[in-house]
């Protein structure tokens, strides 16, 4: 457990005059500098002895939760275990220091990983080519859109504006398509959780710019009329956009391109484990069929995130053809297996076979009046991260569960074991459950205060100088 004495802001910790560096004597002759780029007021740096700065930063790591800490089942994202043998090819210095204005003469290594990666992705997913310059699935989404918006201008087909989105999409598909200008419209789920084509078929017209998907969609099911609902949009000049983020479960069973898919984007931080959390880097190319290539818009001056890249084309190479077709089929298994050792005590709203996730709406007792956000948090007592919680949308308590291919049988019976555990405690001692977490730094936070009165930064007395 962390030490107090180290914890806190290291500006608490500075004592003027502390210092943990030395450098060497400079003797350079001085230049005087035009004043008006000097500072007003000296900067507030803190002041610290080395063993102090060491101890603060060590304490604080061991408080974030990653995946090298734990499981970390959190449905849609695919937080899967990045393999370190991907960082230490990402380390080489003649990779890590490359620029991208650099003669091309000399970079031509890194442009054979850039153009190998791009091919693989084009065999995995279907498509012809890929650009690999986005840098996360939303921008991937919103390049991906541009391809299309560009597409139907080149042929004079103005009237193009909107996209439409199934009602269980990722909120990042509806405001992708607004960021770009178009209109979204919705098209219902059926109560089996899969696209409606009778709603669809009242949506489709000539004003139909692209629908979006991603297939197996949110709650982990395989839309089955995927080719009729390529058929149909196709068919009033539409072109299909393939949401990537849930492209693991596929991965050595079918392609996205086989379906029909005309544009897709890949998130190599989710499919192709290379870290991701707290906002980036990430990296999300798009693939295209055919000559919609010639669009590829500028959407980013250089190369994208080449060091994503890189661990993406390292995961590949290193599971290599065979081992790749297991990724969808074992993910599929963990998750197919939680789902069956646990429906007896979670609310299971939709029953048909699911994929590499699925979802629970909360215990399957109610009358306890312990919460989905109760069970996260006691979650994280036993060392889980929680799963995504209320999300997708169509259920009140949803729970999103994603264990991924790469997980032991003990580890997953660890966290069965300990789902079972909550739901019997929620029976017997809910107030056990209620106030969750017990054994973390900080316990449980007020979520409605702090969005409705975020205080982001520490108060100005806690940053002064001791
Ligand atoms: C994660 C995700 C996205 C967005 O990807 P980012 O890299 O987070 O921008 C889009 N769609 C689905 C289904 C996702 O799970």
């Amino acid at each position: 457990m962390n030490n107090q004495l180290y914890s806190n802001l290291i500006f608490e910790l500075s004592r003027p005059g502390r210092m943990g560096s030395s450098l060497p004597k400079n003797d350079f002759p001085r230049h005087e500098m035009p004043v008006s780029l000097l500072r007003e007021h000296a900067a507030e740096l803190p002041e610290c002895d080395e063993p102090t700065v060491v101890r603060h930063y060590t304490n604080h790591s061991g408080n974030n939760f990653g995946v090298d800490n734990g499981f970390y089942p959190l449905g849609s994202c695919t937080m899967k275990y990045n393999p370190k043998i991907n960082d230490e090819i990402a380390g080489m210095r003649d990779f890590q220091n490359i620029h991208p204005l650099q003669p091309e003469s000399t970079v031509q290594g890194s442009l054979t990983v850039t153009t190998m990666l791009r091919k693989i992705l084009a065999n995995l997913t279907g498509m012809d080519d890929f650009t690999l310059k986005p840098c996360a699935g939303a921008h991937g989404e919103l390049t991906g859109l541009m391809i299309i918006r560009s597409y139907h201008e080149s042929r004079q087909d103005t009237k193009r504006t909107k996209v439409i989105v199934p009602d269980s999409a990722h909120g990042t598909n509806p405001a992708s398509a607004a960021v770009c200008g178009l209109e979204v419209v919705e098209v219902k789920s059926k109560d089996d959780g899969t696209v409606d084509l009778e709603d669809l078929a009242t949506k489709l017209d000539d004003t139909v710019a692209a629908m979006m998907m991603t297939n197996p969609n949110t709650l982990g099911l395989f839309e089955h009329d995927i080719v009729r609902i390529v058929e149909m949009v196709h068919r009033c000049g539409g072109l299909m956009y393939y949401d990537g983020a849930n492209l693991n479960p596929l991965l050595g069973v079918c392609r996205p391109g086989d379906m029909g898919f005309d544009v897709v984007h890949v998130n190599l931080h989710k499919t192709f484990s290379t870290p991701h959390g707290g906002g980036g880097p990430g990296s999300g190319p798009v693939g295209v069929r055919g000559p919609l290539s010639q669009f590829f818009p500028t959407v980013n001056p250089y190369h994208g995130n080449f060091l994503v890249e890189l661990r993406a084309l390292v995961y590949i190479l290193t599971l290599g053809r065979e081992n790749i077709k297991q990724v969808g089929p074992l993910a599929t298994l963990n998750a197919t297996y939680i789902k069956e050792r646990l429906k007896d005590l979670y609310e299971l709203p939709i029953t048909a076979l699911s994929k590499h996730e699925f979802v629970f709406n909360g215990l399957a007792d109610k009358s306890t009046g312990v919460t989905t956000m109760d069970v996260a948090k006691r979650l994280l007592d036993f060392g889980f991260h929680a799963p995504t919680i209320y999300f997708p949308l169509l259920f009140h308590e949803a729970m999103m569960i994603e264990p991924t291919e790469n997980e032991s049988l003990e580890t997953i019976d660890a966290f069965i074991s300990v789902m079972r555990q909550i739901a019997q405690e929620a029976q017997e001692q809910p107030e056990q459950v209620k106030s969750a977490p017990h054994n973390t730094p900080i316990k449980r936070v007020d979520d409605v205060l702090a969005a409705r009165q975020p205080i982001l930064k520490f108060p100005e007395s806690s940053t002064e100088m001791v």
